[in-house]
This record gives C-alpha cells, sequence and structure tokens, in this order.
C-alpha cells in the first residue's frame, strides 16, 4: 500500500512525525545566534544521551566517517591497534586502519558469535612494551545482530593502561547502557539513522581527555575530519563549517523526545523489543543467529533452514509493506534480519511477527503453531 511503509532495517530507522515536521523548516543560516541556540542545547542534551562529560562533536558524516574521525585524530602511521573483527563492520574498521597505515592485530570470532573477552586480556597483559595504541570494538555487530561485551574488554584495556579503547557505538548508543565517564571510553561513535531517530548524515564523536592527549601526538593527516577544530568550535557553540542545519533542528526535537522517555525507560524498550522478537522467532521453529545472551537490542537475525531468507524478505515487502534487512557478504541469503532499534514500539513487533507468521505460511513453512510468535511476544509484552 503507498505510503505504508514500515523500515525494519537497521539504519535508517523510522522518524517520528514531530521529527518530520521539524526536517521541513526553512534551514536557517548557521552562524546566526538562533543556530548558535540550536548548538548549545544540542551539546548538552548530547551529553545526556552519551552519559558524559567528555565533549561530543557532531560532524556532516554517515557512521563510517564518525569512526574515520575516532581513528585518525589519535593515532599515527605504524602503530600498533588491536582490532575486533566477528562481522561486516568489526572487519570495516581493520580495513579502514590499514588504509591509514595503522598495524592491524585482528582479535576475531566467527560471524554470528561475540568476541571473547579474554584473547584481548592474552594480547594486552602480553604487551609489556606498551606497543598497542588502541583497542578499536563494535559494540553492536549489526550485520550478525550480536552485541560484544564491552564492559569487560574495556576492563582489560583499562588494565593495559596505555591504550585507549575506541568503540563504534552506532547501534548501541541510544539503544543500551553505554556509561562513557562509568567506564572511561575514550572515543564513541554513532549516527543519526540508527537510535536517534533521524535521517542520515549526521555523526557524533566523543572524545575522552586521555584521546586529547593522544591528539596531540597524532601524526595521522586530518583536515575535514580534524576534530580539534570542531572542539573549538564546539566551545562557542558553532560549527568549523556548514552543518546540516534541518538535520540538527531535527535532532532537537528528537533529544527532546528521548530526555522525556527517559534513558532507562529507552534501554528498557530496547531490552523488551529484542527478547519479544527473540521469543517470538524461537516459538516460530527459526533458528536464532546470535547465541542467547549476546543478542543485540538493536537487531535481531534470524537463519531460517527451512524456508529461504531471501523469500521471507520478499514477501514481508510486497505483502505487508514491512522491509527487512538480508545478511551481508557471505550471510547474503543466509539470514534475515529484523531491525527494533530507535522509535519503535511494542506494536510494531507484534504487527511484524504477526506479518511474519502469514509470510511464512504463504512460503509454505509450517513448523509452528499459528498465532505461537505472536503469543511469544505478547507474553513478554505483559510480564515487563
Ligand atoms: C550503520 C552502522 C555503521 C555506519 O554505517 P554508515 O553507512 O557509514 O552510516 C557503523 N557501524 C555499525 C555497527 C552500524 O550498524
Amino acid at each position: 500500500m503507498d505510503d505504508k511503509l514500515m523500515l525494519m532495517i537497521p539504519g535508517p530507522t523510522p522518524v517520528p512525525e514531530r521529527v518530520l515536521h521539524a526536517l521541513a523548516k526553512h534551514p536557517i543560516g548557521h552562524r546566526s545566534g538562533d543556530f548558535v541556540k540550536v548548538i548549545a542545547e544540542l551539546t548538552e542534551n548530547l551529553k545526556w544521551l552519551h552519559q558524559t562529560q567528555n565533549d561530543v562533536l557532531m560532524l556532516t558524516v554517515s557512521g563510517t566517517g564518525a569512526m574515520e574521525a575516532g581513528i585518525i585524530n589519535f593515532l599515527s602511521a605504524g602503530d600498533r591497534v588491536l582490532v575486533g573483527c566477528n562481522g561486516k563492520f568489526g572487519d570495516r574498521w581493520a580495513q579502514l586502519s590499514e588504509a591509514f597505515g595503522l598495524n592491524v592485530d585482528k582479535v576475531t570470532a566467527e560471524w554470528g558469535q561475540p568476541l571473547d573477552p579474554e584473547h584481548f586480556r592474552e594480547k594486552l597483559e602480553a604487551d609489556t612494551n606498551k606497543e598497542i595504541k588502541a583497542v578499536i570494538i563494535t559494540h553492536s555487530e549489526t550485520s550478525t545482530g550480536v552485541i560484544n561485551d564491552l564492559e569487560t574488554i574495556n576492563r582489560h584495556v583499562k588494565a593495559h593502561g596505555q591504550a585507549l579503547i575506541i568503540v563504534d557505538a552506532v547501534t548501541s548508543l541510544g539503544a543500551v547502557n553505554l556509561p562513557i565517564d562509568e567506564w572511561g571510553l575514550d572515543v564513541v561513535a554513532s549516527g543519526s539513522q540508527k537510535a536517534y531517530m533521524i535521517p542520515p548524515g549526521l555523526g557524533f564523536v566523543a572524545v575522552s581527555s586521555k584521546a586529547w592527549e593522544a591528539y596531540k601526538t597524532a601524526k595521522l593527516p586530518r583536515f575535514y575530519l580534524d576534530l580539534g577544530k570542531y572542539r573549538k568550535d564546539a566551545a562557542k557553540n558553532t560549527t568549523p563549517f556548514t552543518p546540516p542545519i534541518n538535520l540538527m533542528v531535527a535532532l532537537q526535537t528528537a533529544l527532546q523526545m528521548m530526555k522525556a522517555e527517559g534513558l532507562q525507560n529507552i534501554f528498557s524498550r530496547h531490552q523488551r523489543l529484542m527478547n519479544a522478537t527473540r521469543d517470538a522467532v524461537k516459538a516460530l521453529g527459526l533458528p536464532l543467529f546470535a547465541p542467547e545472551g549476546a543478542g543485540s537490542p538493536a537487531i535481531t537475525a534470524v537463519a531460517p533452514t527451512d524456508v529461504d531468507a531471501e523469500q521471507v524478505r520478499a514477501v514481508m515487502k510486497k505483502r505487508f509493506d514491512i522491509v527487512l534487512a538480508g545478511g551481508q557478504d557471505h550471510l547474503s541469503g543466509k539470514i534475515f534480519r529484523m531491525g527494533h532499534l530507535g522509535f519503535v514500539s511494542d506494536r510494531d513487533i507484534l504487527a511484524a511477527v504477526a506479518a511474519l507468521e502469514a509470510t511464512l505460511r504463504e512460503l509454505g513453512y509450517e513448523g509452528f503453531t499459528p498465532g505461537a510468535g505472536v503469543a511469544a511476544a505478547a507474553r513478554v509484552f505483559t510480564t515487563n
């Protein structure tokens, strides 16, 4: 049906109507007094969302640009970095680091499994000469629907003492507890089209004082993504280059909505959405891709064996206007992924699960009692 599209991909995510209205306003000048006030409010609310007193800088980039800024500003060619690789995004940060001439040491896990914090502990403890300059971790690995144990890995980084921890929090920030100051995370990157409930185009980087110390001696070339420029201007509530004004005005509204909901409520909602989705998938007899305890509150990956993943996606789209994500790289055709990140409610999951049941029936898959998925999701919603 026209104009009825329901996005269940892990970004871009659905945008609330109030935010869409904010986007539709005439742009105002980015050097105007009015815009200074917008930036001042955004900065304060971004610190609230990030649970930090550190700088949280806004760049006109996608999530990858935010990560690139988070890596190149604090390192020099030849620096040894440990990169956690258990999916498409972890691999991307290894490739990016290699492209900039860093000495990449990968800590890997099979796609679909979480990284083992012990592997980090071993490498960090063995590094008595303190050659490891940074540990780069994807918190929520969107490509597989796996959440990595950032808290434990970070504890090993802290025990090392020297290395910075650089976090891809693109699908975890604003979905799961990520107390930057309490954990002492150095660099945390995220992007607007995920939990922020606004369209793509803005990247965010939170930077600790320890990372700013590293910035002073870091030698990788930087210009547009030179975070020092953004920090200097942020102190005056302005930006070094023309920012996406409409997106930032929309972000004002989105952050106000998030504040009204409250951080704990946002986190428990995502947890509930994940639990309901996972329980529904199990009740339908479909295998979950991420093991128990390692599911991402942003996205659930399903690896069906008795029905074709791409056919499920096709029917969900054609019959029900629900867009699911497919698998990436070698997982293409093997999994489908249901995003539940950002502006998503219990009702959305009930609707999606019901549509999934109808889709499975249409495809001739009968490995479940009709209504079992919806009942399982509803059970989570009535007991949480
Ligand atoms: C979406 C996403 C990114 C950023 O991708 P862009 O297309 O550059 O916005 C980075 N990491 C993860 C885990 C993501 O889900």
